[in-house]
């Protein structure tokens, strides 16, 4: 089995040291940067709504305007699932830092073939891969990129994405604008 590389980065990159940290790119050839997960996005979401409804006192209003509002019987439920979303889902440290699904056969399948990601396999696309192709669209583009220019090269082009606001959010939702460097 081999250790998949970590990925170094460069002193304009982390803010003045060189550090080594595992790679952002996960196995399957998703960028870990840009999932919504990792970004924070639904633990962030979450707490902001819980603590709007908590300023205005919510659980008192939805008491009365059950009347009105039947489903508001369930307010307190909705809290919960709210609390539970933000603890399975609060954070990821991304997939080589130990983040993702416990079991993955993407993950185990390079592992045992000492792939970096699935862009090295001579069997890509496979049957294995083929619920994150159904997801995340434009998913073996990526791997192709990655397979293109090097997986190092890739992250930093995702990096960049990332911080003019992109996340898999919009791929995964269809509302995705492309930019300039996506052709
Ligand atoms: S856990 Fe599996 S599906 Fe998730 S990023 Fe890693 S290889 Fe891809
Ligand atoms: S067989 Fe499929 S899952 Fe395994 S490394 Fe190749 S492309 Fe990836």
């Amino acid at each position: 089995m081999v250790t998949k590389p970590s990925i170094m980065l460069t002193s304009s990159e982390d803010g003045g040291t060189m550090n080594s940290e595992p790679s952002p790119v996960g196995y399957c050839g998703l960028y870990c940067g840009a999932c919504a997960i990792h970004q924070g996005m639904i633990r962030n979401r979450a707490m902001q709504l819980l603590e709007v409804l908590s300023a205005y006192q919510f659980r008192d209003i939805a008491k009365e305007a059950k009347e009105w509002a039947p489903e508001l019987a369930y307010y307190l439920q909705f809290e919960e699932v709210l609390q539970a979303l933000m603890k399975m889902f609060g954070e990821c440290p991304g997939c080589l830092a130990g983040g993702g699904p416990p079991v993955c056969v993407i993950r185990d399948c390079c592992k045992k073939n000492g792939f970096s990601t699935c862009a090295e396999c001579d069997k890509m696309p496979c049957d294995k891969l083929e619920p994150q192709i159904q997801c995340y669209r434009g998913h073996l583009d990526m791997l192709s990129r990655i397979k293109e220019i090097g997986e190092n090269k890739w992250a930093k082009e995702m990096a960049q994405k990332v911080r003019r606001g992109f996340s898999y959010v919009e791929v995964m939702s269809g509302s995705e604008v492309r930019t300039d460097d996506q052709d």
